[in-house]
């Protein structure tokens, strides 16, 4: 317990500190928890690309973040670490309940970004679900209160967060809208508000002590429809843009 205490206090002034070296190779060079990089390790992770190099360590330090880069480039390790790495630092724990939540625009998505977040965060003590409908809604609601992190999509998400009874989202200290365009293109802007509206404002309050969400947005390319989203989401946003040519 002491143990992880120091390592917590040291990454929290790593991440403090931070300003990017001018090379990064090694995902070991990022301000992460020996929990996280060993997660990676074992996951034949080494080296962060070029999105995850520039997205993390704001993500770290709790901004809000728009970050774009093309399909393939690596924008889910890109949210799973900091979204890991915010809870762990926050010493996260099964009383907290859910702390973290991803949305992503289809099932296999989804599916796929759970089972990523299986491999690198298996060293991690969280409890973590899939809210993707096909099963019934009773089975999800009983699950649902023991959850850290919940990989959703929006419609069924919504669902829950319209009829489950004491499923609490108001301490909610990260979500992620991952393939934002795509939610877009499918339609779910109007569940995506209201999703946003259950969740606790993204503001800083001074008074608390834990800080408010954070919200982490993702998308492949950049539309208006997306810069709608970003304005009703994100609360001084951080933008990342890996498309932009040279
Ligand atoms: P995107 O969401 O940008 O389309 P993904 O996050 O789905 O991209 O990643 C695409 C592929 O690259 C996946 O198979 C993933 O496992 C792999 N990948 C992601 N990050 C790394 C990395 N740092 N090193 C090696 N492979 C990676
Ligand atoms: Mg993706």
């Amino acid at each position: 317990r002491l143990k992880v205490d120091e390592e917590l206090k040291e990454l929290q002034a790593r991440v403090d500190n931070w300003s990017p070296p001018a090379e990064i190779t090694l995902f070991n060079e990022l301000p992460l928890s020996s929990r996280t990089l060993k997660g990676l390790k074992s996951s034949h992770f080494l080296n962060p690309t070029p999105i995850q190099c520039l997205a993390i360590p704001p993500a770290l330090k709790g901004q809000d973040l728009l970050g774009s880069a093309k399909t393939g480039s690596g924008k889910t390790l890109a949210f799973l670490i900091p979204m890991l790495e915010r809870l762990y630092q926050d010493k996260w724990g099964p009383m907290d309940g859910l702390g973290a939540v991803v949305i992503s625009p289809t099932r296999e998505l989804a599916v796929q970004t759970f089972t990523q977040l299986r491999d690198i965060g298996k060293y991690h003590q969280f409890s973590a679900g899939l809210v993707i409908g096909g099963k019934p809604l009773k089975e999800e609601q009983d699950r649902l209160g023991r959850m850290n992190i919940l990989i959703a999509t929006p419609g069924r998400l919504l669902q829950h967060l319209d009829s489950t009874v004491g499923f609490e989202s108001s301490g909610v200290k990260v979500l992620v809208l991952d393939e934002a365009d795509r939610l877009l293109d499918l339609g779910f802007l109007p569940a995506l508000r209201a999703i946003i509206g259950h969740f606790s404002p993204g503001v800083v309050s001074s008074s608390s002590s834990k800080p408010n969400r954070q919200t982490l947005l993702f998308s492949a390319t950049q539309t208006k429809d997306l810069a709608a989203l970003a304005k009703l989401s994100l609360h001084e946003p951080v933008y990342i843009n890996c498309n932009k040519a040279g």
